[in-house]
């Protein structure tokens, strides 16, 4: 593989041809770069201080001075509450360079697994503002050399329920995040659901920016914002493509509802991120992958945490993430549902980032991930050692291991 100003530009037989640099990666695996499309970078490593900076924490408990009561009512509503309560507590001691320092250390524990490309979500809202935005820019300047990130501005207190949210949600675009998040389950009712969905999705459009919706993080069946959001999307159209859901509550629908809704969003082209090693750890299941991929449906996955709040452990290797998938989603065929979840990681992952130029082919960024592993199947297997990686051709991150059997 010939590599000139960044871009792949020869796959072949490059025996006698000079290079500057060269690396052998005889017997190897080489795969683009792995994207993540989802990881909570403002929060992760808080696990580090939940026992030095809180106790008590499983006691009786009050939340943050500074959330109203409705926020409070909505917090203590939702089924993720004791590792959102715990957010809530730490969220006004953040500062900049603390979100940053924790963002860039795991960003490049990211790259040295071989991930290139990361959608990343920072925190707007009233209660830490927009502090967790401006770490995350900073560390996105920071390691712009070796990985591509996408910072989502996400008002993980809700917009209809965290008054003034709204406002610092436009801010952060300003400011130069590159997502629109939301997480309209998050609201009291689902009429401000749906306002929330409507204030994201015209947010998105106004700044010609991708959306991502926390769609309906539950277990309730009765839950409708996937099903909203398909309809406005086919209705109101001008997005197409640039939609992407994660945590949706598709395994908890009956299997008629389930089909409908599984066959709106398709036709609306809407993408799905699942992240299951926090899935299980919350459900024991993720959405039904097995069903979206039969209808053709875009899906994703990616390592959502990482030893925050939420989520004790999370290494940010995407390889290990896809072999959670092949598990929960029993895709063990070889080769073919391998090759699925790899997709997962890769072409699939891009595609909800929009990357462009992306893959192992002529023409495209020399983004790259050279494995010790002669086929995915061993790859998977036994989550190789990430010899190389590489971005825009140059070398970010070299791994060696090595063992002595005695006997
Ligand atoms: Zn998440």
């Amino acid at each position: 593989m010939l590599i000139k100003d960044g871009i792949i530009v020869e796959i072949g037989d490059a025996a006698g041809r000079l290079a500057n640099e060269e690396l052998n990666a005889e017997e190897c695996l080489v795969l683009p770069g792995f994207v993540n499309p989802h990881l909570h970078l403002d929060k992760a490593l808080l696990g580090e201080r939940i026992n030095r900076e809180i106790t008590g924490h499983n006691e009786s408990t009050s939340l943050a001075s500074s959330v109203t009561p409705l926020a409070a009512a909505a917090a203590g509503a939702a089924l993720v509450d004791e590792g959102l309560e715990l957010a809530y507590k730490l969220k006004p001691n953040f500062t900049v360079s603390d979100v940053r320092e924790r963002a860039v250390r795991v960003l490049r524990e990211a790259v040295r697994y071989g991930t290139t490309a990361m959608r990343a979500f920072a925190d707007v809202g009233t209660i830490g503002g927009l502090v967790p935005v401006e770490g995350l820019l900073r560390a996105r300047e920071e390691m712009k050399d070796m990985i591509d990130l996408q910072i989502g501005a996400f008002p993980e207190e809700g917009l209809i329920c965290d008054p003034g949210a709204e406002e610092l949600l436009e801010e952060a675009m300003k400011m130069g995040a590159d997502v629109v998040a939301g997480l309209p389950g998050f609201e009291l009712t689902d009429a401000d659901g749906r306002l929330h969905v409507d204030f994201c999705f015209d947010l998105a459009k106004r700044y010609a920016r991708p959306l991502h919706l926390f769609i309906d993080p539950s277990e309730d069946p009765n839950s409708r914002n996937l099903e909203y959001l398909a309809v406005k999307i086919l209705r109101e159209g001008g997005h197409e493509g640039r939609v992407t859901v994660s945590w949706d509550a598709l395994a908890a629908y009956n299997d008629v509802y389930a089909t409908k809704i599984i066959a709106l969003a398709k036709a609306a082209g809407i993408n799905f991120v699942s992240t299951p090693p926090v899935a299980l750890i919350f459900y024991g299941r993720v959405s039904r992958i097995q069903e979206l991929l039969s209808a053709g449906v875009n899906i994703a996955c990616g390592q959502d945490c990482v030893n925050d709040t939420y989520y004790p452990f999370g290494k940010p290797d995407q390889l290990e993430v896809a072999f959670f998938m092949s598990h929960v989603a029993k895709l063990k065929h070889v080769p073919d549902d391998l090759y699925t979840v790899i997709d997962m990681i890769t072409v699939n992952a891009a595609k909800v980032l929009e990357l462009q130029e992306y893959g192992c082919e002529v023409g495209c960024r020399a983004d790259l991930v050279v494995l010790d592993a002669q086929s995915v199947h061993e790859a998977l297997r036994i989550r190789s050692e990430r010899r190389a990686v590489i971005k825009s051709g140059r070398l970010v991150a070299e791994s060696r291991v090595e063992t002595t059997l005695f006997g």
